[in-house]
């Protein structure tokens, strides 16, 4: 690429801390990370080194306590709740490592109604989730329900759901923590494919080492802060 992408998530100097009974447990003391656009980057760290707490403070679901994120440039921490809702709304993607679907409502459903709240009208979004999940290849179980469908099937899904409203960044909670070695591959082989195909920036944590060598870049959490993975 000839220009520069531009930078659509940065946190800088970020510090987060739980209050345990008897001390604080400091989580992040400082970190600095940048996303540009179309960039996937695995975050690699131990249980409990704070890789949740980092996508939900990247995901503006919750504050941090110290430091600043910045979505496009813009600084969220100045945000009122109304705000930072309609950025997760429309900027924003998460997948958990569970799929987190809603269980009364058909695949095709739980793909629309991140889109009919943001306002489009049903038809448009039927449509636009017809084709995501096409694309990601689970188009023929689009009128089942999630407990109808497999675990990889249920991810995917809940990947067309996340990218549903075309947000800048997607954020990736172990998304095939709960699948097994094959299927883990062809749900990170579709995620990164829609990533590619749409320049989508993409934050995913994950223990799998096979699928983080094959992202643009490594990451991990030491000591609170975020530094490059080196094996
Ligand atoms: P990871 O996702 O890397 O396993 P987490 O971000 O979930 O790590 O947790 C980091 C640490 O913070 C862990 O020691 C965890 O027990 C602690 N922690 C996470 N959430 C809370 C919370 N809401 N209250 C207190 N401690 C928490
Ligand atoms: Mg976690």
């Amino acid at each position: 690429m000839m220009t520069a992408s531009r930078t659509v998530l940065r946190l800088q100097g970020v510090r987060h801390a739980y209050q345990e009974v008897d001390r604080k447990l400091e989580i992040l003391k400082g970190a600095d990370f940048e996303l540009k656009a179309g960039e996937m980057v695995a975050l690699v760290a131990p249980s409990g080194a704070g890789k949740s707490t980092l996508l939900h403070l990247a995901g503006l679901l919750e504050r941090p306590e110290g430091g600043e994120i910045y979505i496009s440039g813009k600084a969220c921490g100045t945000l009122s709740d109304g705000e930072r809702t309609a950025r997760r709304r429309n900027d924003i993607g998460f997948v958990y490592q569970f799929h987190h679907l809603l269980p009364e409502f058909s695949a095709l459903e739980n793909v629309m109604i991140p889109q009919m709240i943001r306002g489009l009208s049903k038809s448009v979004a039927a449509e636009r989730a017809r084709q995501l999940l096409d694309y990601l290849r689970v188009g023929p179980r689009a009128d089942h329900r999630p407990a109808e469908l497999s675990g990889g099937e249920q991810q995917r899904v809940a990947i067309a759901r996340a990218v549903a409203n075309a947000p800048l960044v997607l954020l990736a909670d172990e998304p095939t923590g709960n699948l097994d070695p094959e299927t883990s591959g062809y749900v990170f082989e579709a995620l990164s494919a829609l990533a590619r195909q749409s320049g989508l920036a993409s934050l995913v944590a994950t223990h799998n080492h096979a699928l983080a060598e094959r992202m643009d870049r490594v990451v991990t959490l030491e000591d609170g802060l975020i530094v490059p993975w080196s094996a």
